[in-house]
């Protein structure tokens, strides 16, 4: 969003701009649960990164950044590096496992386009082993989220309209496979409308998805997961799909940059600044701000990141062009939030108005759209854009 909105303005020879990804590709992360389910092709989640940029303004280069030396301007990257007068941290965020006992060992998470693919060419193996197997191992049929918040249930919303196709394709019953999401806070989507979560619980519930609420993760084990209510009861879950999708962190490159952060998170200026370094601005999930109202950091959206790198490519310019006065302080415009429950059903609030089932669906698809279009306009609509609605 900062390179393509910087691109607009900014004159031809006015500055060097380098962007920097460790794919050819960029994905639409807010997509990832339907490439996670199989009900959307990965390929249709990413997009190529030089299809979006204007090349006589910005350099495209493909690197993993280790870290950054902020001290020295410098980005070091797998291999090589690069310096810089100005730098943008964008780097997205990582899953948060809270140090739960073999979570990273045994767990998937839905954080890239490749663990994804992960998770979806997984489960298939399960019910194709599954099939073929004589001695049947109902574990295999056994998919338990951790976690409830937005991610978990989107994800959970998808898987819930595929199971069905690959019980079709497996010659597998549907009542032999278990969708258990297991959340530790006393509902599903805290902060939600309690009455759109509700719809959400009976929705889901239909198409045979089991809410095990106010029941914490305590460990990940090659089997499955432990759980329980408190330290007493706890028992195991046999599974050998867990997607763990309740939190994320930001990128470990903060980190390990030496960045004063929180969960990876940099609580940056209201410029976007990372303190103490006034030519750094971090964005998106890698940055951390402020809900003045309930004095609470801002839940890491797309909406925030697509905003801040707005406000971002702005402060920019101004400081290339030597005018600090003109600087804007980031203030999020919230308009609203929609959780899809598979392709057909969502709900949400927007402009401060509840909806839900097909209009909410419709809903979504338009909020996903107009990401495209803000990235790479109506081509990029047309070539990946989400056109049935009903
Ligand atoms: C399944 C799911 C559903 C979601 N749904 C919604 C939603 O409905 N609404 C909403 O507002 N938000 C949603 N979110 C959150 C939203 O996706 C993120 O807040 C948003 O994508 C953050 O943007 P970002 O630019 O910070 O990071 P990202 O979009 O993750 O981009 C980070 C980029 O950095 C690259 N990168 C990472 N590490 C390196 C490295 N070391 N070197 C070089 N490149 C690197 C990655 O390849 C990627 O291209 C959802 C998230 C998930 C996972």
């Amino acid at each position: 969003m900062t390179a393509t909105r910087l691109q607009k303005s900014i004159g031809i020879n006015e500055a060097d701009i380098k962007i920097v990804n460790k794919n050819s590709y960029h994905y639409e992360t807010t997509w990832l649960h339907e490439a996670s389910a199989g009900t959307l092709h990965h390929n249709r989640v990413l997009y190529d990164i030089a299809g979006v940029i204007d090349r006589n303004k910005v350099e495209f280069v493909q690197g993993t950044v280790e870290r950054i030396v902020p001290e020295e301007n410098r980005v070091l990257l797998g291999d090589g590096e690069l310096s810089y007068d100005y730098l943008v941290v964008a780097l997205g965020s990582e899953a948060e496992t809270f140090g739960i006992k073999g979570m990273k060992e045994h767990a998937f998470s839905i954080v890239n386009v490749n663990a994804a693919r992960k998770i979806r060419e997984h489960i298939e193996s399960q019910f194709s082993a599954y099939n073929k197997e004589e001695v049947k191992n109902e574990e295999r049929l056994t998919i338990v989220v951790g976690g409830a918040g937005f991610t978990g249930i989107e994800f959970i919303g998808e898987l819930a309209n595929r199971i069905p196709e690959l019980c079709d394709e497996y010659q597998i019953p549907r009542e032999k496979v278990k969708i258990i999401c297991v959340e530790a806070a006393p509902t599903i989507l805290p902060g939600f409308d309690p009455e759109l979560v509700k719809y959400a619980i009976s929705r889901l519930e239909k198409k045979g998805v089991t809410f095990m609420i106010g029941t914490a993760v305590k460990e990940a084990t090659p089997e499955g997961i432990i759980v329980g209510k408190d330290e007493e009861q706890l028992f195991e879950i046999k599974a050998r799909t867990v997607v763990w999708a309740a939190g994320v962190r930001g990128n470990s490159v903060i980190d390990k940059s030496g960045f004063e952060a929180l969960r990876g998170r940099v609580k940056v200026s209201p410029d976007l600044r990372a303190p103490g370094y006034d030519n750094v601005f971090v964005i998106g999930d890698a940055a951390l701000i402020i809900n003045k109202d309930t004095n609470r950091p801002y839940p890491p959206t797309a909406q925030i990141a697509m905003q801040q790198g707005i406000v971002c490519a702005h402060n920019l310019l101004a400081l290339i062009r030597g005018e600090k006065e003109e600087l804007k302080a980031f203030e999020p415009d919230i308009k609203g939030t929609v959780c899809s429950l598979g392709e057909d059903d969502a709900i949400g609030v927007v402009y401060g108005k509840k909806i839900k089932g097909t209009i909410a669906s419709i809903m979504k698809k338009v909020i996903d759209n107009r990401a495209l279009f803000m990235i790479g306009g109506l081509s990029l609509v047309l070539k990946k854009g989400k056109f049935k609605f009903v």
